[in-house]
């Protein structure tokens, strides 16, 4: 299933990477933007609606994690659980499940939306650079 890339992905991955300090979550790489060999990773797919703009849904993986996570979906679990811890996990496996209000895909891909992603991207884009 083909899965349209939006101009809010697009933002979306780069607040993802940014607030991940552009290092894969996995391995511990560090990249330098822009570069596209470090992925915005999906715990559950983009076909999720209800977490395709989850912070907690997201993390930063190289090619290489993001393509052996993604072939070992135990490890995967494992992973996911070791980062967010059981109880977080478990909240985010229901948003998941959780069908999208009236209205709300339309708002994912509204300027208001990117607008409030600009935002968070600025803020952790400053965390980043300080940390640097
Ligand atoms: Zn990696």
């Amino acid at each position: 299933m083909a899965i349209k890339i939006t101009s809010s992905d697009k933002l979306f991955s780069q607040y993802i990477r940014t607030r991940d300090k552009w290092t894969c979550q996995r391995c511990g790489k560090k990249y330098e933007p822009p570069t596209n060999a470090l992925h915005c990773s999906h715990f559950h797919t983009r076909g999720k609606w209800g977490v395709r703009f989850d912070d907690e849904n997201c993390e930063a993986l190289c090619y290489g994690c993001h393509s052996y996570l993604g072939g070992n979906p135990i490890e995967h679990v494992e992973h996911k659980i070791n980062k967010l811890g059981y109880a977080k996990y478990k909240k985010l496996q229901q948003r998941s499940h959780k069908p999208l209000k009236s209205g709300e895909k339309k708002y994912f891909l509204s300027k208001e939306f990117r607008a409030k992603l600009r935002k968070k991207l600025k803020k952790v884009e400053e965390k980043w650079l300080n940390d640097k």
